[in-house]
């Protein structure tokens, strides 16, 4: 059957316009790769569970990849507000696309912010290319949402590192590289040190893959470190901001991971207002039908709130706003717990035929968990907003309807 087709989110693409003509002109070409390509190709993708690398060769020739990277690297140095539409374009159909392109930044972020001029010219040049891949290793067995927790130890021995330590769940592990390993160093428990370590240092074990939920085409693995060597020109930034450089890492992929969320949100709208239109039951279709029109009122409403919050939390990371962190978090936390709903709902809404393998449902439905998890949980970011809204709360003026010096006693 053939149909009147029009492009562009349900709607309307009101942030769009706020780019450059040259951001929207990357912004096109990345929904063009996802239309013709990475859409139609993700459920394959999804179920060969190997790297995928087709993706990455793709994403890296059309230089979105190095929208990550600098421009003496050779790349765009995208800001925020143009990176999250490219996340959300590619997020809309294929996970594996979207953690590639926040991946490569993730990874990349402590080398471009704390790697020397040698290091960065040796390096980001076939990083930006896709010719060689980094990985961000931070998590352990001990510390995952509690980083301050990690155990690895870093020891300066003359002109060279000495690591020991384990990190899991370490995307790209099997194909990086080189690793951004952050770890602690021998003489001071509070000084935390990032250093890179090439894939093949003596000592440097990579285990397997590990078999997970969704994100298939991104496979994690668990990382050893025996008495590990490193040169000291290795290190990113100075001994002590090994955290530093972490977290603004981890900011920005807090933001890529609410964009990708919300990208996968409006896919599964699509798909299941596609449905909706299609089914016919009780004598009409699903879509008039008042209590399936609710159900993805509330969807839209909320999704395009969101993208909001995204957008505010973007644009305070660009204009180095001290509050981009609180906002990252905030949006992280808004639009992965959304994306999840979303795409529960979205498959309820197609019943038997969304449960299906050869749906795409299935998969958003198992991908949208990691976005929750990844990069801080739901839980934590409620934790950092909470207390920092307690913190900020004794700073206010009070409330102009409270008249009582004490609120406690009366
Ligand atoms: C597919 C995948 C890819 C990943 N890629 C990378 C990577 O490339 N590099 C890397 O360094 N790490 C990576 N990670 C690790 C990821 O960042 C951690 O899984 C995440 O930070 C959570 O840590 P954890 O799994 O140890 O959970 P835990 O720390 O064990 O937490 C378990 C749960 O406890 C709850 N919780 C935690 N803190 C609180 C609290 N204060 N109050 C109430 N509840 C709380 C939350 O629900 C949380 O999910 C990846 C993980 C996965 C699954």
């Amino acid at each position: 059957m053939t149909r009147s087709a029009k492009a562009g989110r349900l709607f309307g693409d009101h942030f769009l316009s706020r780019l450059a003509a040259e951001e929207q002109a990357i912004v096109a070409n990345v929904r063009r790769l996802a239309k013709e390509v990475l859409g139609p190709n993700a459920a394959a993708v999804a179920q060969q569970d190997v790297f995928a690398w087709e993706t990455f060769r793709l994403l890296a020739k059309e230089g979105v990849i190095g929208t990550a990277f600098p421009r003496e690297a050779g790349g765009t140095d995208a800001r925020q507000v143009l990176r999250i539409r490219i996340v959300e374009e590619l997020g809309r159909v294929c996970s594996a696309s979207a953690s590639i392109v926040t991946g490569a930044d993730l990874s990349c972020r402590a080398i471009v912010a704390g790697a020397s001029d040698e290091l960065k010219t040796e390096l980001l040049p076939g990083l930006c290319r896709g010719e060689i891949q980094a990985a961000f290793a931070l998590s352990e067995p001990g510390a995952g949402s509690d980083v301050r927790g990690l155990a690895t130890v870093i020891r300066r021995e003359g002109d060279r590192y000495l690591i020991d330590g384990e990190k899991k769940f370490i995307t790209r592990g099997t194909t990086a590289d080189w690793f951004v390993v952050v770890g602690r160093a021998e003489h001071d428990p509070d000084c935390f040190i990032a250093v890179l370590v090439p894939r093949n240092a003596s000592g440097f074990m990579i285990g397997p893959e590990v078999g997970k939920l969704g994100w298939a085409g991104v496979p994690i693995s668990s990382l050893e470190f025996r008495n590990v060597a490193t040169p000291v020109a290795n290190r990113l930034g100075q001994e002590g901001d090994g955290f530093n450089l972490a977290q603004d890492a981890l900011v920005r992929a807090r933001i890529g991971h609410a964009a990708m969320a919300l990208g996968r949100a409006i896919g599964a709208v699509e798909i299941a207002t596609a449905y909706m239109a299609d089914r016919k039951l009780f004598g009409k279709s699903l879509g008039e039908h008042q209590g399936a029109q609710w159900m993805l009122a509330e969807m839209v409403t909320r999704i395009e709130a969101s993208r909001a919050l995204v957008q505010l939390a973007a644009e305070k990371y660009d204009g180095t706003d001290p509050d981009a962190g609180i906002f990252a978090s905030m949006a992280k936390l808004q639009a992965t717990d959304l994306g999840m709903k979303v795409v529960t709902d979205a498959l309820q809404l197609t019943g038997g035929r969304g449960y299906l393998q050869d749906f795409p449902l299935e998969r958003f439905f198992r991908d949208a968990k990691l976005n929750q998890i990844g990069e801080g949980s739901s839980e934590v970011h409620k934790t950092v907003i909470g207390r920092d809204a307690v913190r900020r709360a004794r700073d206010l003026e009070r409330h102009p309807c409270l008249k009582f010096e004490s609120l406690v006693d009366y």
